[in-house]
C-alpha cells in the first residue's frame, strides 16, 4: 500500500515521462513515454517503440515495466507508473497483472475510454488504488500533435481520421 501518493511531485515525474515521449517522437515512434517511481525515485523509463521495434506490443508502459520486471515482483505495490497518455487496454491489464496499483497519466484517451471498463470489472477496479489524469496534459497533446498527429486525433477525439 502506498501511503504518500498525494505528496508525490506528479508534475516532476510526468515531466520526465514527457522527455521520454519527446525522444520517441523524434525517432519516429508515437510520442508517448512512461516512468515508474518507487520511494520518490525513478526506477525505470520507457517509451513507445511500435515503429522502431516493429512491434505493436511495445508501448511506453510495457517498455518501462519490462525494464524493472524483477524489481516489480518485490515492490510493485508501492510503485507509481506515470504515462503521458492514459493506458490502453493492453497496458492497463499488464499494469494490474504486474501489481502496480497507482497510475498517473497526462492526456485522457477518448478512443480507448478505459474508465467504464475499469468500473465494470471488480477485479481490476479493486486493484487500482489511484487513477489520476490531467497532469501536464497540454504538453502531452502538444508532443502528440507535433510528432504523431494520427495518434493525437484518435486520443483527443475518440475516432480515426
Ligand atoms: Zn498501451
Amino acid at each position: 500500500m502506498l501511503a504518500n501518493f498525494h505528496e508525490l511531485d506528479h508534475v516532476h515525474f510526468m515531466s520526465d515521462a514527457l522527455n521520454e515521449a519527446e525522444k520517441a517522437g523524434k525517432r519516429g515512434d508515437r510520442a508517448i513515454g512512461a516512468v515508474i517511481v518507487h520511494q520518490n525515485e525513478i526506477i525505470a523509463r520507457g517509451s513507445n517503440q511500435i515503429e522502431s521495434a516493429d512491434s505493436n506490443l511495445i508501448h511506453a508502459e510495457i517498455d518501462a515495466m519490462n525494464k524493472c520486471a524483477s524489481y516489480l515482483r518485490k515492490h510493485a505495490r508501492e510503485c507509481v507508473i506515470y504515462t503521458t497518455v492514459e493506458p490502453c487496454i493492453m497496458c492497463l491489464s499488464t499494469i494490474v497483472m504486474a501489481n502496480i496499483r497507482n497510475i498517473v497519466y497526462a492526456t485522457e484517451d477518448r478512443y480507448m475510454n478505459m474508465k467504464p471498463f475499469i468500473q465494470s470489472n471488480p477485479y481490476i477496479e479493486k486493484r487500482i488504488h489511484n487513477y489520476l489524469g490531467g497532469i501536464l496534459a497540454e504538453r502531452s497533446i502538444e508532443l502528440l500533435k507535433m510528432y504523431s498527429p494520427e495518434t493525437a486525433e484518435v486520443v483527443l477525439h475518440g475516432h480515426k481520421l
